[in-house]
This record gives structure tokens, C-alpha cells and sequence, in this order.
């Protein structure tokens, strides 16, 4: 029996990769990876190891979960290294947790692998930072998507309190979201950013408000994480891979 890792392999920029990640991909002998991953993190992987796809696409599962956790029993009963790749942190929305559970109760030895997750990283690569002194002292990730599709049912008052609020997997629901917290409470004029493939060389961010968003006026294409707070403004100042990648265009 091999062991199973389960990785994060960050947002998308491939020197984002932990020390850890880089040296178990080109180790592994099979590689099971999600849809958000860079192909330039797999072309790290030795010319013998095995991949493959299980990622989802437009919320269809390409395969089901049980379909992956069975892999995964016989890919380690078969293999040395195998790595279960996943964008950003595993346990951060990337259903890591339940593959750890599945391989504790199968007895299947495993290690997990943090990664950098999107949630801080995407905002960073827009020079927005979570928190800031005097600005933000907390901090929220949420899920803009619900259980098989549905609304996700979020405590809106609780949220609200929080200063600054990440949601991924949001871009659809996004209107319904900013809807709710204005009923919540939240300013309407409180700026909001989408970024779109943070930390590529696609890395896109559109400045909103909350009420702009609630009123249908934005439009924003996947994947994007959306985070709304006062800790938007920074960006002005602070923004340094957008204008990085406006010079080596020219
Ligand atoms: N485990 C991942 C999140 C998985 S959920 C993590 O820790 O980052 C997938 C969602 O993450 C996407 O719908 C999007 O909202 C967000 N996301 C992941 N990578 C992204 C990127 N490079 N740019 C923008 N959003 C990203």
C-alpha cells in the first residue's frame, strides 16, 4: 500500500507552490487533479507518472466524489506516490477534508499538504490585503454557492458584523449575495472587487459597490473570487501585478 498526499497547489501562479507540493509532484507517480489547475504546475510530474483529470466543470462532476475516493484506494493500493492535486488549500472548499475521512476509515495511509489559498492570495495579487490596521480586523471566507446548486444558507446578520468578507464560488449568485447584506445591514456604497484568474497572467479586477452588485450592473466571468470591504480602497495605492503585467505587455 503507497500513501495518498492530498496538496493544495495554490491559486494558479506555479511559484505560488509550497516547497512540499513541488518536491511530491515530481515524485508522484500518479497525479488526480482538479479543474483550476495551472497545466505548467503538471508538467513539473515525472514523464511516467499518470494523470488524471476529476476535476468539474460548470458544476457537473465529471466524476462523482465516491467515484474519486474509490481512485484513490486503488491507485495507493498499486503506487508509491500518489497525489490528489487541488486548487488553492485543500481544506479551504475543496472537499479535502472528506478524502481524508475516507482514507482514514479505508486505512489507507495519507498526509495532507496546505496550500495558498486563493481566499488571501487572489486579494494580494490585487494589492488588497484582508485586513488592515485601523481598516479590517476580521475576516470572512464564505461559499456564494450552496449544496447541489441551491442559494447558500448563510446567516446574513452574523456576516454583516465582519469587516472584511471573501466569498468564492460567488460570481453566479453575486447580486442575491450583495442583496442580502445590504438587508443586513451593510453600507450600500461599500466598495466591492471581483477578480478574475488571480495570480495569471489574466488576472482581471472590476471595482464596484455593493449596491451596483445588487442592482445587476457588474459583469464578471469565472473564476473569480469577490470580496467586499473597506480594504477595497487600499488597492489604489498598493495595486502591483496588474500594473506589472501592463508593462510587460508593452
Ligand atoms: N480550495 C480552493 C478553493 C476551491 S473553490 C482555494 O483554497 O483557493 C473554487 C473557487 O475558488 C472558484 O470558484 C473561485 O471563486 C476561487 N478561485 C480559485 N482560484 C482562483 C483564482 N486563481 N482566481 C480567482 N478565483 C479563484
Amino acid at each position: 500500500m503507497g500513501k495518498v498526499y492530498l496538496v493544495g497547489a495554490g491559486p494558479g501562479d506555479p511559484e505560488l507552490l509550497t516547497v512540499k507540493a513541488y518536491k511530491l509532484i515530481q515524485k508522484a507517480d500518479v497525479i488526480l487533479y482538479d479543474r483550476l489547475i495551472n497545466s505548467e504546475i503538471l508538467f513539473l510530474a515525472k514523464p511516467t507518472c499518470e494523470l488524471i483529470y476529476v476535476g468539474k466543470e460548470d458544476g457537473k462532476h465529471i466524476l462523482e466524489q465516491d467515484k474519486i475516493n474509490f481512485l484513490l484506494y486503488d491507485y495507493a493500493k498499486n503506487n508509491d506516490i500518489v497525489v490528489r492535486l487541488k486548487g488553492g488549500d485543500p481544506f479551504v472548499f475543496g472537499r479535502g477534508g472528506e478524502e481524508a475521512q475516507f482514507l482514514a476509515e479505508k486505512g489507507i495511509p495519507f498526509e495532507i499538504v496546505p496550500g495558498i489559498t486563493s481566499a488571501i492570495s487572489v486579494p494580494a495579487y490585487a494589492g488588497v490585503p484582508v485586513t488592515h490596521r485601523g481598516i479590517a480586523s476580521s475576516f470572512a471566507v464564505i461559499t456564494g454557492h450552496g449544496h447541489k446548486g441551491q442559494f447558500p444558507d448563510i446567516n446574513w446578520e452574523a456576516l454583516a458584523g465582519i469587516d472584511t468578507l471573501v466569498f468564492l464560488m460567488g460570481v453566479a449568485n453575486r447580486q442575491k449575495i450583495a442583496e442580502n447584506l445590504i438587508k443586513a445591514g451593510r453600507n450600500p456604497d461599500e466598495p466591492v472587487i471581483f477578480i478574475e484568474k488571480g495570480t495569471t497572467k489574466e488576472q482581471k479586477s472590476i471595482v464596484s459597490t455593493l449596491k451596483e452588485v445588487a442592482e445587476g450592473k457588474t459583469t464578471v466571468y469565472s473564476p473569480a473570487i469577490f470580496l467586499i470591504g473597506k480594504v477595497v480602497n487600499l488597492k489604489d495605492k498598493t495595486n502591483w501585478f496588474e500594473k506589472y503585467l501592463e508593462e510587460v505587455e508593452i
